[in-house]
């Protein structure tokens, strides 16, 4: 009952948590990722918020060059007057949508060379190109960031149906590509080593195509591995007209710089964040000097079409910091599950340990039922059949009569004896044994006990000898209670001598360690088996049980004795007799008078 309640689900639940522990680092690490993750989510869509706002301050800046300039000067002029207002801008240009470029003009300057070079034939729609183009998550970031700034163009764009989209669009290809860093978290999930799809595509498309019928947009393309980022716009008074704009990608790294840069405190101590370009070389970084396998991050995320292949990556300062981490907390769990399951065993043995006391108690307790009964009946039986005798006149000898009367008086003794120490041992069991404390004299009182028992010892054939000192020997006790340990213990001579009926009942006096009295019962008989010296002190014990033996008993004599000893500052001892029998001691202090 006890296994199945209490041990085999305690052992049930042990195994679970042992089994528990060895995912600790693992849970531990999924846990710090998540934080993690959700810090270079936000990063990136910061970063994308920024390329809004670029995309915004744009049109600001082309709505002011439209309104102070000349309208014919402002498409041709246009490189010029916008690089003098937007320092983020490297060139500003204009296409009309037959794909003639009206600025920058093959000017001596390299950059506006070099964009045309790079940007001619595309923007001419003379050829396809691979384009990351995500005009509406720019168009939504900006109306969810900065609801103010959304100009006239993207309410319209709202209102109208998205069929010009997938008209224009629907053409050309979408394709997935692989993303440049490996997050050390995804391999883990995963287990595989293959590159991590990208959640970005690149279109092959046109210029005139991408932009279809939208009023601005921000597209990304590589052009000998070099990022251009254009932003464009289609003014409201010059519909024909697209301006737009390459960004200075240096420029735009200095503008991410504070995003990563910004983040002191505690985050600061434990990861170190940074920009990848599409190279994973890092642009811009929390920790600066910051040293580490830059295309095994911890956890990673894409910016977004706006900087292809771009990547806000945060890495652990200290690696080994996790592993340890999850060790402590292994060896942490482990020790308190190991503490617990001895808990469990000590306390499942300490219950059993009781329940088998328990049990033998009880049975010692029916044994004891039996034991007294049979006890009271053999007194009982002699007195009846006795005092039948006496009553019927049937014995009419004298002698006899005596004899027979000096049967039913010891018999009758020995059912007080019985009855005494059963009530004697219920009152200590409740704790309710009273004793009158009163200065007595030892010597007397094992004299009166002994010649008052020495008329039935000798009746029944045995040879009681008595050897006491001359002088008093003065004691505090309660007298009848000494006088019935005494009795109890010539009672158990009488009963276990056998054969061999001889007791002698000595009283010495000892002055070491304390002045203390030893009255010694001595007997010839059985002797106390080996093994059981110490038991037989215990409530209900019995060495020599009634059936073996044929000794009656009830096993409280002894517990009797000795409880009542001790109360006294005193104790009932047991040791083997040489020669064979056994003596039980006495012993009680003493009063020493001051002379
Ligand atoms: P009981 O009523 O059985 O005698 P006790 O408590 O007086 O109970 O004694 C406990 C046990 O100690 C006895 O059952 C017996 O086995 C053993 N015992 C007691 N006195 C003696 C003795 N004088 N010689 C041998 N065994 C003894």
């Amino acid at each position: 009952m006890f296994t199945v309640a209490v041990l085999a689900p305690s052992m049930v639940l042990a195994w679970l948590a042992v089994r528990s522990l060895r995912d600790q680092q693992f849970l531990l690490e999924r846990q710090e990722a998540m934080l993690w993750q959700n810090v270079v989510d936000s990063k990136a869509i910061q970063a994308q918020q920024l390329l809004g706002e670029a995309q915004r301050a744009f049109a600001v800046h082309l709505a002011a060059v439209l309104r102070d300039a000349e309208p014919a000067s402002a498409a041709t002029q246009f490189d010029a007057l916008l690089r003098s207002r937007w320092d983020l801008a490297q060139v500003g240009f204009v296409v009309d949508l037959d794909g003639r470029i009206l600025s920058p003009e093959r000017s001596a300057r390299p950059e506006a060379r070099l964009f045309l070079d790079d940007n001619n034939r595309f923007l001419g729609n003379r050829e396809t190109a691979e384009v990351y183009y995500n005009n509406k998550m720019l168009a939504n970031n900006a109306q969810q960031a900065a609801a103010p700034y959304s100009s006239s163009v993207f309410q319209e764009k709202q209102a109208a149906p998205p069929k010009t989209d997938a008209d224009n669009r629907g053409q050309f290809s979408r394709q997935s590509q692989a993303r440049n860093v490996v997050p050390l978290q995804q391999l883990q999930i995963s287990k595989d080593t293959q590159p991590q799809t990208s959640k970005i595509t690149v279109s092959e498309a046109e210029f005139r195509q991408l932009i279809g019928q939208d009023r601005e947009g921000l597209l990304a393309r590589f052009v000998d591995n070099k990022l251009n980022v254009l932003l464009w716009r289609r003014p409201e008074e010059s519909p024909r007209l697209v301006f737009g704009a390459q960004l200075s990608v240096p420029k735009l790294v200095n503008l991410l710089q504070p995003l990563v840069a910004s983040d002191e405190g505690p985050l600061g101590k434990e990861i170190c964040l940074a920009f990848l370009d599409d190279n994973a070389r890092p642009v811009a970084l929390s920790r600066p000097g910051f040293q580490a396998s830059w295309k095994r991050p911890f956890v990673a995320s894409e910016i977004g079409e706006a900087l292809p292949h771009w990547e806000v990556a945060a890495y652990l300062v200290n690696p080994a910091r996790l592993a340890q981490s999850a060790l402590t907390l292994k060896w942490t769990l482990g020790l308190l599950i190991a503490v617990l399951i001895l808990a469990i065993g000590v306390g499942s043995w300490l219950i059993i340990a009781d329940l088998n006391r328990h049990l033998r108690l009880a049975r010692q307790k029916t044994d004891f039922v039996s034991n007294v009964s049979h006890e009271l009946k053999t007194p009982l039986t002699s007195i009846r059949m006795f005092s039948e005798l006496l009553a019927d006149r049937r014995v009419q000898d004298p002698a006899k009569q005596v004899a027979y009367l000096g049967i039913i008086h010891s018999e009758a003794a020995r059912l007080t004896r019985l009855i005494n120490n059963v009530l004697d041992f219920a009152r200590l069991e409740r704790g309710e044994k009273k004793y009158h404390f009163q200065e007595c004299d030892l010597a007397a009182l094992v004299r009166e006990t002994a010649e008052a028992y020495r008329p039935h010892l000798e009746a029944n054939g045995f040879d009681f000898e008595l050897d006491l000192p001359a002088v008093p020997m003065p004691a505090e006790g309660d007298r009848d209670a000494l006088a019935q340990v005494l009795v109890n213990l010539l009672s158990n001579a009488e009963k276990y001598s056998g054969a061999k009926k001889k007791i002698r009942v000595e009283l010495r006096s000892h002055e070491q360690p304390v002045p203390y009295a030893e009255v010694a019962v001595l007997d010839r008989g059985l002797g106390v088996p080996a093994g059981s010296e110490k038991k037989i002190f215990e409530q209900f014990y019995r060495a020599h049980d009634s059936l073996s033996s044929g000794i009656q008993g009830s096993g409280l004599g002894l517990t009797l004795a000795r409880q009542i000893a001790r109360a006294h500052g005193g104790d009932v001892v047991h040791a083997p007799r040489q020669g064979g029998g056994s003596v039980f001691s006495i012993r009680l202090p003493l009063i020493r008078k001051q002379p």
